[in-house]
């Protein structure tokens, strides 16, 4: 009988942390409050020890489904990652189909939905093709990100030039003005690959039947409204955030809460409360040397407490995403650090190679900053546990990210474009102890503290999206 068999979701999650880990918390919230179980399939390319991690912390109900390797070989060694996703997703889709259609004829489960990540969208046909009902796309973004994709198509048609040129900002409804050059890296030069693939997969967009939005409308309430509406010919938003590592699911079997320890951890055990900036560049990214060098001397000169990930320089400004792949660092960042850096803030700094448990970092009391690339997750992860940050973004979309944050919401303060010792320690200090801008920025992230963990209570706004998104899939079988 269709209706008494389970619902089942399967979600696609693309190469990057960021995709796979909130996908993964969208699964365990679907299975833990809703019964829904879910298969998630990923690439090849991303089996990183990390990534294993997470899928191996997996509930019974969520399971994991490794995609075939694909042969890349001929792409350029230099090619975008976006680029690279993209075609490996486009390569992929003969075996995507092949798993949507056998997870589709399974008499012990019901097939209610795909669910993919922004860079997926090509799996869209494979997904018709393999007779699933409802497309959703999974946004791992802001509001501010999502409405700048669906304006994309008439922005590439009418902005001459480079969006970098631009003299005024960008007006989008709900949004913060977007200067041309915080648009997203990808975009900014047209000729380059990595931006006909980001306005393909834009142009796609409105084939999602809904869009499931890793944010909440606290943290961007005009775009919220903006979005909100229901209109013809675009996909209702549902806001499910924050969907992060250990945020709402029951279970708490995260990667990083697992033992041993950190030795992080068991050194931010011995600070005092809030004395702490955490300083972390996400899974991928990486400084140049000349600005490592700056921040060393920066977080010294501030004389805080600091907890550093460190990773080896990026080579260019080309590369400063060159650990999307796998967050090893290339080579022993220590040597890049300032001469006798390590031993003079010995006590008051630590620094640990290429990773850290960022969510237990966050959460821990003696945290009271993050300087941060501004990337969605850690955004979330930081707005959860009430940590101010300092805005340092690299590439993809966390310049539009920082904008938001510091002009926008007021939970961040963003470094100047020349990143020197003295402004570093400066905005550093600002942020944990200032009475100024900090006092005002420490305000406004205990406020979205309690509007995030209000959203995802029982009758909370996340909580009755998600009751929502499952209600469509389920009611309508
Ligand atoms: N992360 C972590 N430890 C690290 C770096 C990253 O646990 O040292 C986690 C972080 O908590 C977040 C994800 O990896 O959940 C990074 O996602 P985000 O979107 O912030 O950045 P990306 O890695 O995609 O640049």
């Amino acid at each position: 009988m269709e209706s008494g068999r389970p619902a089942h979701v399967a979600m696609l999650a693309t190469p990057g942390m960021g995709h796979l880990i909130p996908l993964a918390e969208l699964a365990k919230r679907l299975a833990a409050r809703h019964s829904v179980t879910a298969t998630l399939l990923t690439f090849a390319s991303t089996a990183s020890a990390t990534q294993r991690a997470v899928l191996a912390s997996l509930p019974p109900a969520v399971s994991s489904r490794p995609l075939p390797p694909v042969d890349l070989s001929d792409l350029p060694s230099d090619a975008p990652n976006e680029a690279r996703m993209s075609e490996e997703c486009t390569r992929s889709l003969p075996a995507i189909q092949g798993v949507l259609a056998d997870l589709n004829n399974n008499r012990d489960t019901r097939l209610v939905a795909f669910v993919t990540d922004l860079f997926g969208t090509d799996a869209f046909d494979a997904a018709r093709g393999a007779g699933v009902e409802r497309i959703c796309l999974f946004f791992p973004g802001s509001l501010h990100s999502l409405t700048l994709f669906l304006h994309l198509p008439e922005l590439a048609a009418s902005v001459p030039g480079e969006f970098r040129d631009l003299p005024e900002p960008i007006r989008l409804p709900g949004c913060v003005p977007i200067p041309g050059r915080d648009v997203l890296s990808p975009l900014q030069e047209r000729s380059s690959p990595a931006y006909g693939v980001m306005l393909r997969l834009a142009e796609r967009f409105l084939e999602a039947d809904t869009f499931l939005v890793n944010s909440f409308d606290a943290v961007e309430p005009e775009a919220a409204a903006a979005l909100r509406p229901l209109k013809p010919g675009r996909p209702p938003v549902y806001a499910l955030g924050p969907l992060i590592l250990n945020a709402g699911s029951s279970g708490g079997d995260a990667i990083d809460s697992k033992p041993p320890r950190a030795a992080c951890l068991e050194w931010l055990d011995k600070q005092p409360a809030r004395s702490v900036i955490f300083v972390s560049f996400g899974s991928g990214g990486a400084l140049l040397a000349e600005e490592m060098r700056e921040l060393a001397l920066g977080l010294e000169l501030s004389g805080r407490r600091f907890l550093w990930v460190v990773r080896s320089p990026a080579e260019d400004e080309g590369s400063v995403s060159g650990n999307y792949y796998d967050a090893e660092s290339k080579k022993d960042p220590f040597a890049y650090l300032p001469e006798g850096f390590v031993d003079r803030t010995e006590g008051v700094g630590l620094v640990v190679p290429s990773w850290a448990p960022q969510t237990e970092v966050l959460a821990h009391e003696a945290t009271g900053g993050f300087l941060t690339h501004c990337r969605w997750n850690s955004t979330l992860e930081s707005l959860v546990h009430g940590v101010p940050m300092v805005a340092w973004p690299l590439y993809a979309e966390q310049r539009l990210n920082a904008v938001m944050l510091a002009e926008g919401v007021g939970a961040a303060i963003r470094l100047p474009e020349a990143k020197e010792k003295e402004t570093i320690a400066a905005v550093v200090r600002e942020v944990m102890v200032g009475e100024g801008k900090g006092a005002a920025v420490r305000a406004k992230v205990a406020e979205l503290k309690k509007a995030a963990a209000e959203g995802l209570r029982e009758g909370g706004a996340a909580t009755s999206a998600l009751d929502g998104v499952v209600e469509n899939w389920i009611g309508e079988n």
